[in-house]
């Protein structure tokens, strides 16, 4: 298992670049340039943690789900490359973890980010493959992008003009891709007035055109009408001779719903992290949840009938009780309604949450098979446990389970598992 386990890491490595260290997240950084890659804030989500020696609380990455979430997409989009979408943050779970990850996977063409920082910091964990970037930025964030490789995209009416200035400066065109909106009304260029745009861009010395994309409602109705549009747009700029570049279209429901979405490239992200697009998708494909989060006992204490737990004093023990303290709290991203709702398990036990949630801390009571030691390891969310796998601990907190994973707190440490 071990032996299976490292192969692939270092094949891992081996196409991320050599980041990644086996086993840990916690990877040596190595930009390519020093003057290239400014930014330092990526380093602090590889901080070493679920180590022996530290009491940190960690965000486990599954790499076997996220190979087979990668394969189930795959499978899904009739073996359309994959342009992996890490935004936010890779959905809470860690982009420069699982940014390196998925860009090791054959399937997966290319990543894309929503911003510049993401972009950069997945560079400086190695990854080697196409990356874009999927919002409007500034000038000076354009050359960063281009500096370091990063495709951007426009959808602004005075793109033209600012793309000169930075070809200028850059001395070389710039990778763009267009950005349409044939509906969503959120961004892009507006379908109905894009084609004398792209043609004026593609005419620009200054462009390099690397592609062309859409975004859908998630309607399959108003989706199939907004494929009409965009099919049509590429009809009409095919026959005026303008490049288009890479075609893409789809996230994870149109992958599901709408195969003639699929294009040059499939943009679909939440399937990959385990998260079916509905219902109904659910027969469709097996996807895993892909991360655990875990910490270790700090603290075991016998209370005494009628002493209080925690700030408030909301609880009052009424009993002899043990309780454990995890250093793991509501910053951390487990939620606050986790206290009398979510259960932890230590060893092959669940525990109950009590008492009150603090920013940093969790108390569970372990009076109903109290061996247990300090240093154990304690279970927060585990898809291995039906009581408390990502969505379970959701519902259980009253919230999303998409919710529960993109909160989790950046600065907790990854361990790759
Ligand atoms: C987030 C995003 C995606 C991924 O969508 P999923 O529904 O998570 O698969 C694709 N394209 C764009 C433009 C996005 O912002």
């Amino acid at each position: 298992m071990d032996k299976t386990r490292r192969g692939f890491l270092a094949g891992m490595a081996a196409c991320a670049g050599g980041a990644l260290s086996a086993g840990s997240a916690n990877s040596t950084v190595a930009p390519r340039s020093k003057s290239v890659i400014s930014n330092a804030a990526n380093i602090s989500r590889l901080r070493k943690g679920g180590s022996a020696n530290s009491n940190d609380p960690w965000v486990e990455i599954d790499a076997q789900a996220f190979r087979n979430n990668v394969r189930e997409v795959s499978r899904m989009a009739g073996g359309t490359p994959i342009m992996a979408p890490v935004k936010n943050n890779a959905y809470g779970l860690g982009d420069t973890v699982v940014g390196p990850l998925l860009a090791s996977m054959p399937e997966v063409s290319r990543l894309a980010c929503v911003r510049v920082s993401e972009g950069l910091a997945l560079r400086a964990a190695g990854v080697r493959k196409p990356i874009l970037n999927m919002s409007e930025v500034t000038e000076e964030e354009i050359e960063e992008l281009v500096l370091n490789d990063i495709e951007i995209t426009c959808w602004l009416d005075d793109a033209g003009e600012r793309l000169d200035r930075v070809a200028k400066r850059l001395g070389k065109p710039i990778p763009v891709h267009f950005f349409i909106d044939t509906g969503l009304n959120r961004e892009g260029m507006p379908y109905d007035r894009a084609l004398p745009w792209m043609q004026d861009l593609a005419r620009r010395p200054s462009v390099k055109v690397a592609g062309i994309y859409t975004m859908f409602i998630h309607d399959i109705e108003h989706d199939k009408v907004q494929l009409m549009r965009f099919n049509r747009l590429i009809a009409e700029a095919r026959k005026e001779d303008i490049p288009l570049g890479l075609v893409h279209a789809s996230p994870s429901y149109t992958t599901f719903y709408l195969p003639e979405a699929r294009f040059d490239s499939v943009r679909s992200a939440t399937a990959l992290f385990g998260l079916y697009p509905d219902a109904n998708a659910v027969s469709m494909a097996d996807l895993k949840y892909v991360w655990r989060l875990r910490a270790r006992i700090v603290r075991l204490e016998q209370l005494q009938r009628g002493e209080t737990v925690g700030f408030g004093p909301k609880y009052t023990v009424e009993k002899p009780t043990t309780l454990a303290l995890l250093p793991v709290g509501s910053t951390d991203g487990y939620p606050s309604s986790a206290v009398n709702n979510c259960k932890v398990m230590i060893g092959d036990h669940l525990y109950p949450v009590v008492g009150s949630m603090s920013s940093a801390h969790t108390i569970v009571d372990v009076s109903e098979k109290p061996d247990v030691s300090i240093g154990d390891v304690a279970t927060l969310v585990d898809p291995d446990h039906k009581e408390i796998e990502p969505r379970a601990v959701a519902k259980q907190a009253g919230i999303g389970h998409y919710s529960l994973m993109s909160r989790l707190n950046a600065l907790l440490p990854r361990k790759l598992v």
